[in-house]
């Protein structure tokens, strides 16, 4: 194992390291148990509309509820899955997962949310994944428009023409795709032009320096106007403080999606966020991060 680690680039290098700060790895030998023993679980935070703050779509962020450790980020634990090859099956089950909570909101009246997966490096190569969305997407009954499939700059920069294929071939399925985290990679705009894509995430690092930074505000006002020229729709990422709001709302930022609007949330607490007719408001809306 320490030859193969010898290899490893410093993405995946961080999750390893990451992992040895909350504790030697163990992690490694506790994972592929996890997803058998239910130990996965999802999360969904607000996508919303910056002017009225309607709830536009949620993003899927998975996380690990471990025996011992409680609650562990993905950061953690997504790089060592893909470095153990166990991610598809992980994948798999998101996605399965997000449209099949999609599909029950849905039948709550919920017929206009969108949901947003990430999919990570390793879940791009192969033909693998357009099958399973495609399967996912026919088993839930999903409009394919309302899945957005996330990819960072990285899983696109790894190996662009296997990445341009599989995004070809999700798009033909009416499939909508994101650059997750927009800004944080090299040559960013050259994804624009290669890739087409619906969504571009304004990294939350820009958004952070948004009010206090004029250089950034015309850095973020100016990839908004460049991807709507291109008819992008842009989401900010990491949005925290009212004033980011504003400065967003002002240079047209399609959506917002933050902790300012709403932290990743059970099920349940989304639920009470979409204040569905068909619903009752969660009994423990008040356990919720941000009760609505
Ligand atoms: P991401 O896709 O860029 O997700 C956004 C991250 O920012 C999430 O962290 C979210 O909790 C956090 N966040 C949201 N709003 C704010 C804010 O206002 N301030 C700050 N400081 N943070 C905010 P999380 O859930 O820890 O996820 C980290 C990364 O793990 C994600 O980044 C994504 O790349 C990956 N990930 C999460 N779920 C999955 C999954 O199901 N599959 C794969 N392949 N990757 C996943
Ligand atoms: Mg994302
Ligand atoms: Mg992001
Ligand atoms: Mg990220």
């Amino acid at each position: 194992y320490a030859a193969k680690k010898a290899g490893r680039n410093g993405f995946k290098f961080a999750g390893i390291e990451a992992a040895k700060t909350i504790g030697d790895f163990e992690l490694e030998r506790d994972l592929p148990d996890a997803l058998a023993s239910g130990q996965f679980v999802l999360h969904f935070q607000a996508i919303h509309e910056p002017g009225s703050l309607s709830v536009h779509s949620a993003e899927v962020l998975i996380r690990w509820h471990h025996p011992t450790r409680g609650l562990i980020p993905p950061g953690v634990f997504i790089p060592i899955l893909e470095e153990m090859g166990c991610i598809t099956g992980v994948g798999v089950w998101v996605l399965n997962g997000a449209l099949s909570q999609l599909a029950a909101w849905r039948r709550s009246g919920a017929s206009n949310l969108g949901i947003s997966v990430n999919v990570s490096a390793k879940q791009l190569r192969g033909e693998a994944i357009v099958e399973e969305v495609d399967r996912a997407l026919k088993k839930y009954n999903i409009p394919p428009g309302k899945l957005e499939i996330e990819l960072t700059e990285t899983v696109l920069m790894e190996n662009p023409l296997q990445a341009q294929k599989a995004v070809a071939a999700l798009t033909s399925l009416g499939v909508r795709i994101a650059v997750d985290d927009f800004g944080t990679g090299y040559s960013s705009l050259k994804y624009l032009a290669d890739f087409a894509p619906h969504t571009l995430k304004i990294d939350g690092s820009f958004t952070a320096k948004l009010a206090n930074d004029a250089a950034t505000r015309t850095i973020v006002e100016g990839i908004i106007g460049l991807s709507h020229k291109l008819g992008i729709d842009v989401i900010a990422e990491g949005v925290e403080q009212e004033e980011q709001l504003d400065i967003l709302r002002e240079v047209k930022c399609d959506y917002v999606q933050g902790f300012l609007l709403g932290r990743p949330e059970t099920p349940d607490c989304f639920s009470a966020r979409l204040n569905l007719p068909g619903l009752d408001r969660a009994s423990s809306a008040q356990e919720c991060p941000s009760a609505p």
